[in-house]
């Protein structure tokens, strides 16, 4: 796979705290990654760091190759990490020309890309008259005008009504579909589900997890149980490799999956060794479940 950025051990301190802790994960052309975290676990100050505006403290990162200067990679990369700013007296339009003026690239896309965001019939509408979600859709269609390989996103959606949600996350999947690799950052969980080939967790700038959104979402789920001897029920349990985690609470067992097992498989098992339940449920974690897990599990 073609490699877009390289982020290793990357390590921000703005005094006292660390904002960003030994990170290290990459991007691969074509896919599309989420950072994902709670407010203030670092996800912004990252996007900053490899855009060039933010210093970081140690640690390093790369882009493409590894060969390509910061300064020269930055022109194939669009960003907004910013609420969209345009002039507010001038047309979507004039404003994206002003755009390619500055960035050095010509008119020419300038349709193309208000069609994409679905601005083409208010291309000459002042910037002012446009609500936040179109101020948004504009600002995609501005980091857009180069054809960047990569779009970066900072919480797209932050603020906006739930058909301006929508529509911002049907652009970005269609940007994605067009073979651009996508970076966004996000403390919605769903969106990251919705949007995301891949994921990032942080939690107080610390990576939790890196890799496929539906590796973290493979769940087997679990058995809550009750028998008259719990203790000779977890033995049994403990020593069945298809469970992981095992543990008694307020008279209930839980048993948490490595692999798929149905409630009848476990229930023929157990009765094959003696044991009648008199409580057999199975369950599954809901994904916020999981989240909540892993963000909550590490305490420092
Ligand atoms: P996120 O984008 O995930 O909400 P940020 O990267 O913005 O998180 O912030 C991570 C942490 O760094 C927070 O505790 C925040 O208060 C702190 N932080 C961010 N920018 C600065 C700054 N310029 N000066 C001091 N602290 C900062
Ligand atoms: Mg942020």
């Amino acid at each position: 796979m073609e490699k877009i950025l390289t982020v290793n051990k990357l390590t921000k301190k703005f005094g006292y705290l660390t904002a960003v802790k030994d990170l290290s994960f990459s991007i691969e052309k074509g896919n599309v990654y989420g950072i994902l975290g709670p407010n203030g676990s670092g996800k912004s100050t990252t996007l900053g760091i490899v855009l060039n505006v933010v210093n970081r403290t140690s640690g390093d990162f790369s882009w493409f190759d590894g060969n390509t200067s910061t300064h020269e990679a930055l022109k194939k990369v669009g960003a907004i990490i910013e609420r969209p700013n345009f002039y507010p007296y001038m047309t979507a339009v004039q404003n994206l020309k002003l755009v390619c003026k500055i960035k050095e690239v010509s008119e020419d896309k300038i349709e193309e890309k208000l069609e994409l965001v679905g601005l083409l019939d208010r291309k000459n509408s002042k910037f002012r008259t446009y609500s936040l979600g179109m101020k948004q859709r504009l600002a995609i269609a501005s980091a857009l005008l180069n054809d960047p390989e990569i779009l970066i996103l900072d919480e797209p959606t932050n603020g906006l009504d739930p058909q301006g949600i929508h529509q911002i996350r049907e652009i970005i999947k269609k940007i994605a579909s067009e073979g651009t690799t996508i970076l966004l950052a996000s403390h919605l969980l769903d969106e990251v589900e919705k949007v995301c080939s891949h994921v990032v967790i942080l939690r107080k700038g610390e990576k939790l997890y890196s890799g496929r959104v539906d590796g973290m979402l493979a769940s087997y789920g679990f058995f809550e149980l009750k028998f008259n001897d719990m203790d000779k029920l977890k033995s049994i349990l403990e020593d069945n490799s298809s469970f992981g985690e095992i543990k008694i609470d307020n008279g209930l067992l839980t048993a948490f999956l490595k692999e798929e097992m149905n409630a009848e498989v476990l229930n023929r098992f157990l009765f094959e060794k003696g044991i009648v339940l008199s409580h057999l449920v199975k369950r599954k974690e809901s994904l916020e479940e999981q989240f909540l897990t892993l963000t909550k599990s590490q305490t420092n």
